[in-house]
């Protein structure tokens, strides 16, 4: 078991204000693998401190000083990727095919479209007679959660950095040991000192006290609707920007005419990626009233392949969920689902046989579900899929937009012009069209209750910036 008692402050490893230690869990072994400092509010104000120190020196700094810096900074976490699979293997419980495309790739290729956009984005514009200059936001904390930790971190702390800003990050207490690399990268590309700092530590205290802290410009948050709004609350009283990324209850569409097989096989992977602990997943799949029973049938199939095992076998598909916390909330979900009177297609709230050890659940698919149903509103975090069908396009549409959320979404057609034209009318951050591919430049972010600002690639960047215009 590894023993961590650092606190990543002002360019140095810090012993940590308080004596309380965070357990860290494997899943799929139910063992601690780890420990690593609670962090106080004491440790949040040297971080603080740290960061409004070192804020002039990096919001002056210029576009070559930050593509090295990042550059630096992208390679380094290139060059741990083997570390990083074992530890998101490890703490999270994501399978390692998944953890090496996603937890492990994907934050090096947001990393490389910042520098994309850093080497030429215009940080000053004319404006009839004034001069427009793109200017830091300031000091920015930075909160994250543990279901893709490496990818929310770099999605916030990239591009914050590339805007100018110095950064507070604390990152979610269920993967500290994935933040620790990013802290040990950023510490061997040598940035200033305070110019990123990390405290571990958990949500209720060293989190409350990032988020209200008065020396703070700026909160990114990324999380559950519920603590959204209360750091939410906690910046507005010191008037600070928020930039929320919450949950959602994506709705899969799929129209009359679209390639039924392809659309229900493809829906079932996306809902139950990385098991279902995907803020984006496509939770609820809506079918046509004809083709319900054929599409019931064929996510029975695809689900039924997502059979549990150790997150380490290349083999795995379905890993256990990252804490008994975790899953317990997902059985209770299931649950109230069967209460209510939904068909269960496949799985349910007991736990598999296999493995006997570890945090899992069974692949779950309902059918017959209601919108009222909380198995077709609320977000689960689970593999946990919700068929609904739908008369005619009117229905699929009120359906589709009657949830509070509004983050992501699919829509199946045979014509590319009516999907688009179905897409348009979601209430929906971000929406596929046919199965279409992810695309790390596009802005992530919810309408409704998904959030506030977005995330990736230019629109990502101009979160962290603020406007000064001078008249010449
Ligand atoms: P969470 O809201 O419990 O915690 C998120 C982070 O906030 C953690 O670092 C936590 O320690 C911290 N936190 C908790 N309470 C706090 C408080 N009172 N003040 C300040 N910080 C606090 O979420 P989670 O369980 O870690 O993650 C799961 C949720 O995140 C899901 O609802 C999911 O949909 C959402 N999510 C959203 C996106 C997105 O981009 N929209 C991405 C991933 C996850």
């Amino acid at each position: 078991m590894e023993t961590h008692e650092g606190q990543y402050i002002g360019g140095a490893w810090r012993p940590s204000a308080g004596r309380d230690v965070i357990e860290d869990v494997n899943p799929a072994t139910e063992q601690v693998i780890a420990t690593v400092p609670a962090g106080t509010a004491e440790d949040v104000d040297a971080a603080v401190a740290a960061a409004r120190g070192a804020a002039t020196t990096w919001g002056r700094s210029d576009r070559r000083t930050r593509l090295d810096a990042l550059t630096r900074l992208r390679d380094g976490l290139a060059a741990r990727r083997e570390d990083i699979v074992r530890t998101v293997v490890a703490e999270l419980g994501t399978p390692v095919r998944t953890a090496e495309a996603v937890q492990a790739g994907l934050p090096v290729a947001v990393a490389s479209t910042y520098l994309e956009i850093l080497a030429d984005y215009p940080f000053e514009e004319q404006v009839g007679n004034s001069r427009v200059f793109a200017e830091p936001a300031g000091v920015v904390a930075a909160l994250t959660p543990w279901n893709y930790p490496l990818h929310q971190i770099v999605a916030k702390v990239v591009p914050a950095l590339a805007a100018g800003c110095t950064v507070v990050l604390k990152p979610a207490e269920d993967t500290p040991l994935v933040a620790r690399i990013f802290a040990e990268v950023v510490d061997a590309a040598g940035l200033p000192p305070g110019t990123v700092n990390v405290i571990s530590g958990r949500g209720a205290e060293a989190g409350a006290a990032l988020a209200s802290h008065p020396g703070v410009d700026l909160v990114s948050f990324t999380g559950s609707t519920a603590v959204g709004r209360q750091v939410a609350a906690a910046a507005g009283s010191n008037l600070a920007r928020v930039a929320l990324e919450l949950g959602g209850k994506s709705a899969n569409v799929i129209l009359p005419g679209a390639d039924l097989a392809r659309a229900v096989k493809t829906g079932v992977s996306n809902a139950f990626l990385n098991g279902g602990q995907t803020c984006s997943a496509w939770t609820r799949m809506l079918v046509s009233e004809a083709d319900l029973e054929q599409a019931v049938d064929l996510a029975r199939q695809a689900a039924e392949r997502f059979t549990p095992g150790d997150p380490a076998d290349p083999a795995t598909r379905l890993g256990p969920m990252v804490s008994a916390r975790q899953r317990d909330r997902v059985r209770g979900c299931i649950e109230a689902g069967v209460a209510a009177g939904a068909r269960l297609v496949t799985g349910g709230p007991e736990a598999p046989e296999k493995p006997g050890t570890g945090f899992y659940v069974r692949p779950t698919v309902f059918a017959d579900a209601t919108p009222e149903m909380s198995i077709a509103r609320e977000e689960i975090f689970g593999p946990v899929l919700t068929l609904l069908s739908y008369a005619d396009e009117d229905e699929a549409l009120a359906l589709a937009n009657a949830t509070d959320y509004g983050l992501a979404g699919g829509v199946w057609a045979a014509d590319q012009d009516r999907a688009v034209a179905f897409a348009r009318r979601m209430a929906t951050g971000q929406v596929d069209i046919n199965g279409a591919a992810f695309n790390p430049r596009a802005p992530f972010g919810g309408f409704k209750n998904s959030g506030i600002g977005r995330e990736l690639g230019r629109h990502g960047l101009e979160e962290f910036l603020q406007p000064q215009s001078l008249q010449l």
